[in-house]
C-alpha cells in the first residue's frame, strides 16, 4: 500500500494554528498590543474600525526590527524571545510561542512598518493571507506599526461567527484594559472608528486605575501590600459599600501579566466573609509578583489560566492581606476622638443619599379612597387603585384556571360591626410564612404565593407597559443625579438611552464618563438609581438585543429583578395583600418573568387526602 502521510504546507499549518491564537478581533488586538510590550515602547496607539473587524492596527515607539527581522516575524515559531528550552523557566516577555504574527497574517490582510532608531530607513511589508504581497524600504519613524484588516477573508465560517461590533468592541476593551493596566508606565491611546475612547498617560498605578475606570473610582479603592518569600502583592482592593454587581473590576496579575483564577478570587472572597452583602462583587486590581520559575503559563494556549507551585500558601497570604487592609480602613474611624457617637448610623444606612425632596403629583389620588400605596407596591396600584379581593377573580384568566380556579373565599361579612380596616383584614386574611411565602385561603383551598416572584411579574409587566404603550411617568428630581460609568458602560447605555427613557428616566446629559439624570420612573426611589443601572449594565455584558422589543423586553426583566422585594422582607398585611391582588391582575401571573412559577394552590381535597392516613 501506497503512502499516505504528507507534511502540512506552512499556510495550512499557520491558517490551523490560528485558530487557537485568533478568535476574534480582541485576540488580535492583545497579541499586537503585548508585541509593543515587549518592544519596549513607551507610547503605544491602538486604532479599530468596526469594532477591530474592519481595522485593527497597533503603532508602537518600541525597538522596531531589522530588515531580516522583519521579514522572518511572519514565520512559525519565530521568535526573539526565547532561545532553550530553560528560557521558559526564567520569563520576562509576554510572547514567546512565535506564532502570533504567523497565525494573523494567515487570515487577514496585514501590513507593517518598521525601523529600528539606529537605522536611517525602515522596512514597509504587505503580507495577505500567509502570502508577500510587498516589501519595500521607507522614511518611517522610530517603532513598529501593525494594521490588520479584514479579519478571516478568507475563513467565511469564522467571519460569520463573530458576534455583533457591541460584543466585539467589549472584548477588544477588555484585552485593552488588561495591557493598559498591566502596565501604568506606558502610554496608551485607543481610537474607535475615529474618536478617542481612552488616552491614558504614563502615571502611578492608583491613577491609572482612575483614569481607565472614571473618576470615581478613586475614593473606593484601598491599598493591599505585602511582601515575603514566595510572593509580593500589591494593588487595590474596594471598599465594601462600593461592591458592584458584576465582576467586570476584578483583575489579577501575575508578573505584569493578567491572569485569571477562581482560586484566587476565592481567597479575596474569602477576605469580605461577613462584610459584602448578598451577591456583591468587590473591585480588585491585584498585582502578584513571583519568581518566574514558580509559575508555569504554559498550561493554556492563550494564557490566562497559569499554575503556581505553592497555591495554598498564595490563597492564605493573599486573603490575609486583603483582610488587613480591609481592616486598617474599617478600624479608621474608631481612631477619630471626634467624631460624635450619636451620628453612628447603622451599616445599611451609610450606602443610602440623603433623601431629595421630590414633586410628583398623582392624578388618581382621591384622599378618601383608602390607605396610601406603600412606595414599594405604588408600580402596579396605577392606573386603578387596588381591587378587593374578589378582583382576584376577575382579573384571573382562564389557563390559569386549570389546577382549580383561585376564587377567595366570599364570607359574609356584616360591615356595620367593624370599622372599615377591620373589616378588610377579618375578611381577606393572608399570613407571610418566612417572610417567603404569602398564604391565603381560596374557595378552592388555599394558595401560596412566592413574594419575590410574584413582584418580579408584576413590576415586569408594569414596566412593559409603561415602556411600549403608555408614555412612562416619570418624577422629576430637584437636585439631578449625577452617576459616573466606565466608558464601556457609558457606551452601552449610550445605545439604550432611548429605551431607558421610555421607563421614565430624563437624561440631562450624557458625558464622557458620567451621565446627569433629572428624572426617574415613578417606582424607582433616587437611592436605587445606581443600582437599578448597574444590573442592567451587568444583565447585558453579552450584548444589548438587536430588535427594540426585545431590548425592553430585557430592561423590563432586569429592572423588576433589581426592584422587587426579596425574599427576607417583612411585608405588611396591606402589602402582601396589594401584592397578591397585583399578581392576579397580571396578564401573565403563573410565572415569574424568569419563567418560574409564581404561585401553587393547594385544594381542599388535597388536604383532606394528606389527613386522611
Ligand atoms: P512572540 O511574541 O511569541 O515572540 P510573535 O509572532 O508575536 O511571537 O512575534 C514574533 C517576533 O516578531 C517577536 O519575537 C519579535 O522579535 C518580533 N516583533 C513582533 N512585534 C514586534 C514589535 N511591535 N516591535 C518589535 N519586534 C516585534
Ligand atoms: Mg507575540
Amino acid at each position: 500500500m501506497s503512502s499516505i502521510i504528507q507534511l502540512l504546507p506552512d499556510h495550512v499549518a499557520n491558517q490551523i494554528a490560528a485558530g487557537e491564537v485568533v478568535q476574534r478581533p480582541a485576540s488580535v488586538v492583545k497579541e499586537l498590543l503585548e508585541n509593543a510590550v515587549d518592544a519596549g515602547a513607551t507610547d503605544i496607539k491602538l486604532i479599530i474600525k468596526d469594532a477591530g473587524k474592519a481595522l485593527v492596527q497597533v503603532i508602537d515607539n518600541g525597538l522596531g526590527m531589522s530588515v531580516t527581522d522583519a521579514r522572518l516575524c511572519f514565520e512559525r515559531h519565530a521568535t526573539s524571545k526565547i532561545r532553550h528550552a530553560e528560557d521558559l523557566f526564567s520569563l520576562h516577555t509576554k510572547g514567546f510561542r512565535g506564532e502570533a504574527l504567523a497565525s494573523i497574517a494567515a487570515i487577514a490582510h496585514m501590513e507593517m512598518k518598521t525601523k529600528q532608531d539606529q537605522e536611517e530607513l525602515g522596512t514597509h511589508i504587505v503580507i495577505e493571507g500567509s502570502k508577500f504581497v510587498s516589501q519595500d524600504v521607507a522614511v518611517l519613524p522610530k517603532g513598529t506599526s501593525f494594521a490588520v484588516k479584514n479579519l478571516f477573508f478568507n475563513i467565511p465560517a469564522r467571519r460569520n461567527f463573530l458576534k455583533s461590533d457591541t460584543v466585539e468592541y467589549r472584548h477588544v476593551i477588555d484585552e485593552f484594559q488588561r495591557v493598559a493596566l498591566a502596565h501604568p508606565k506606558i502610554h496608551f491611546t485607543f481610537y474607535h472608528n475615529g474618536s478617542e475612547m481612552f488616552n491614558l498617560p504614563p502615571s502611578t498605578l492608583r491613577q491609572r486605575i482612575v483614569n481607565v475606570f472614571s473618576g470615581k473610582t478613586n475614593e473606593k479603592l484601598v491599598p493591599v501590600q505585602e511582601e515575603t518569600e514566595i510572593v509580593s502583592i500589591q494593588g487595590f482592593v474596594s471598599k465594601p459599600e462600593f461592591a458592584k454587581k458584576n465582576r467586570s473590576e476584578q483583575f489579577f496579575f501575575v508578573n505584569d501579566r493578567f491572569i485569571k483564577s477562581g482560586y484566587l478570587h476565592h481567597a479575596v472572597m474569602a477576605a469580605y466573609d461577613g462584610i459584602l452583602k448578598d451577591g456583591a462583587q468587590p473591585s480588585y486590581f491585584l498585582y502578584l509578583t513571583v519568581p518566574p520559575n514558580t509559575i508555569d503559563i504554559n498550561i493554556h494556549p492563550t494564557k490566562t489560566e497559569i499554575k503556581f507551585d505553592d497555591e495554598h500558601a498564595l490563597y492564605a497570604i493573599l486573603r490575609a492581606s486583603i483582610k488587613h487592609s480591609l481592616g486598617q480602613f474599617n478600624v479608621a474611624p474608631v481612631l477619630d476622638f471626634d467624631r460624635d457617637s450619636n451620628l453612628d448610623t447603622p451599616y445599611h444606612y451609610k450606602d443610602l443619599k440623603g433623601a431629595t425632596p421630590t414633586i410628583q403629583v398623582d392624578g388618581n389620588f382621591n384622599p378618601f379612597s383608602e390607605e396610601k400605596p406603600s412606595k414599594q407596591f405604588a408600580s402596579y396600584r396605577k392606573p386603578e387603585p387596588t381591587a378587593n379581593w374578589e378582583s382576584l377573580y376577575v382579573g384571573l384568566k382562564q389557563d390559569t384556571d386549570e389546577n382549580g380556579s383561585v376564587t377567595f373565599e366570599n364570607e359574609e361579612v356584616t360591615s356595620s360591626l367593624f370599622n372599615d380596616e377591620e373589616v378588610e383584614h377579618a375578611v381577606h386574611k393572608t399570613y407571610q410564612i418566612h417572610k417567603k411565602y404569602i398564604v391565603s385561603s381560596i374557595k378552592s383551598g388555599m394558595v401560596i404565593v412566592d413574594q419575590q416572584r410574584a413582584h418580579q411579574r408584576v413590576l415586569y409587566e408594569n414596566f412593559l407597559v409603561n415602556m411600549t404603550v403608555l408614555q412612562a411617568s416619570s418624577q422629576q428630581l430637584l437636585f439631578p443625579l449625577n452617576l459616573f460609568f466606565s466608558s464601556t458602560e457609558m457606551e452601552l447605555i449610550a445605545e439604550l438611552q432611548f429605551s431607558l427613557m421610555n421607563t421614565g428616566f430624563v437624561f440631562e446629559e450624557t458625558n464622557k464618563d458620567h451621565i446627569v439624570i433629572s428624572g426617574i420612573p415613578v417606582n424607582v426611589t433616587e437611592s436605587e438609581v445606581s443600582l437599578v443601572l448597574e444590573q442592567l449594565l451587568s444583565d447585558l455584558q453579552d450584548g444589548i438585543p438587536e430588535s427594540s422589543f426585545s431590548q425592553n423586553d430585557t430592561i423590563a426583566k432586569s429592572m423588576a429583578k433589581s426592584l422587587a422585594v426579596k425574599t427576607g422582607t417583612h411585608l405588611t398585611e396591606k402589602e402582601q395583600e396589594n401584592l397578591v391582588n397585583g399578581l392576579f391582575a397580571c396578564k401573565d401571573p403563573n410565572v415569574s418573568p424568569f419563567q418560574k412559577p409564581t404561585f401553587i394552590t393547594m385544594r381542599v381535597e388535597d388536604l383532606d387526602k394528606k389527613f386522611a392516613l
